[in-house]
């Protein structure tokens, strides 16, 4: 890590109110689908001890309809788009049972928030919305937030949660987002395909070159964003003010590490933009 780098990641050291996205892919096993306890353990651990440290967290978990799929018994199965709010429906209400059940083992309280783009659409709502977290954050808490599956269909969802976390990032004022993923962060191309791709450790300025080294490159079959979207959430995130870090998940400790100023994933820096109106991102 050269020394420019280096100042970068220590002020990752300093940051207030962090908003931590989680995938499917990364709190379920792959082989079964099934929910990963120890590390839906160690993330709860975590981010009560971030909080204890006297930091805002806001967890972005999917999992939703991963949980569902195999409580109703349809692992496997192609699901319409009924099954899968179904699948949400059920799945999120055992999801967060989880979440509660852990975070009171450290007398950490959690709270549900479920959000649709209409949420963030509406000025009044997207008002009430931020004054929620505001008051949540305000008394400790530590809130769980996903999109709200069971009633977003078609032209109303947000695509996917990494844009939801870089959404919420916007309307809290938080000033750092972890996107855990299933990838280490971006390449110059697909790793997969091209043996010869290197890795990017901190973006500075997002360009339409970026969007082309970040073609959907993520391998997973449970969430639903590829490295694009990860790039659309970057820009969210770091036009709203707020530094971004895309990192693996696989190892649940990382978001410590990042925390710690540690060189891990790839940073994308804050580059405010006075004229962000998050309502740009959320009309295609
Ligand atoms: N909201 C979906 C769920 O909880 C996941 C969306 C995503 O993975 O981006 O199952």
């Amino acid at each position: 890590m050269n020394t420019d780098e280096n100042i970068l990641r220590e002020k990752l050291k300093d940051k207030k109110r962090v908003v931590i996205k989680i995938g499917s892919s990364s709190l379920t096993h792959a082989e079964t689908n099934n929910i990963d306890l120890y590390k839906l353990e160690k993330l709860v651990r975590l981010l009560t001890d971030i909080r204890n440290q006297g930091k805002d967290v806001i967890l972005v978990s999917s999992g939703a309809i991963a949980v569902g799929r195999n409580a109703a018994g349809l692992v496997g199965k192609t699901l319409t788009l009924p099954e899968k709010q179904a699948c949400a429906s059920l799945g999120q209400a055992q999801l967060m049972t989880m979440y509660q059940k852990l975070f009171s083992e450290y007398s950490q309280k959690t709270s549900q928030i479920l959000l649709t783009k209409y949420t963030m659409l509406d000025d009044l709502s997207r008002y009430n919305a931020k004054n929620t977290f505001e008051e949540l954050l305000k008394m400790g808490i530590i809130p769980v937030v996903n999109e709200n599956d069971t009633i977003s269909t078609y032209e109303i969802v947000f695509g996917d949660n990494d844009r939801l976390s870089a959404l919420v990032t916007a309307l809290t004022g938080a000033d750092l987002l972890i996107l855990l993923s299933d990838i280490d962060g971006l390449y110059t191309d697909d790793p997969n395909l091209n043996k010869d791709a290197k890795f990017v450790p901190v973006v500075t300025k997002i360009d339409d070159e970026m969007f082309q080294m970040g073609k959907d490159t993520s391998s997973s079959n449970v969430g639903t964003g590829g490295m694009s979207s990860k790039l659309i959430a970057a820009k969210i995130a770091t036009e709203s003010g707020a530094d971004m870090v895309i990192a693996n998940g696989g190892h649940i400790s990382v978001i410590e590490k990042i925390l710690a100023g540690q060189n891990y994933g790839t940073l994308f820096t804050a580059n405010y933009n006075e004229e962000f109106q998050m309502t740009d991102y959320l009309t295609e």
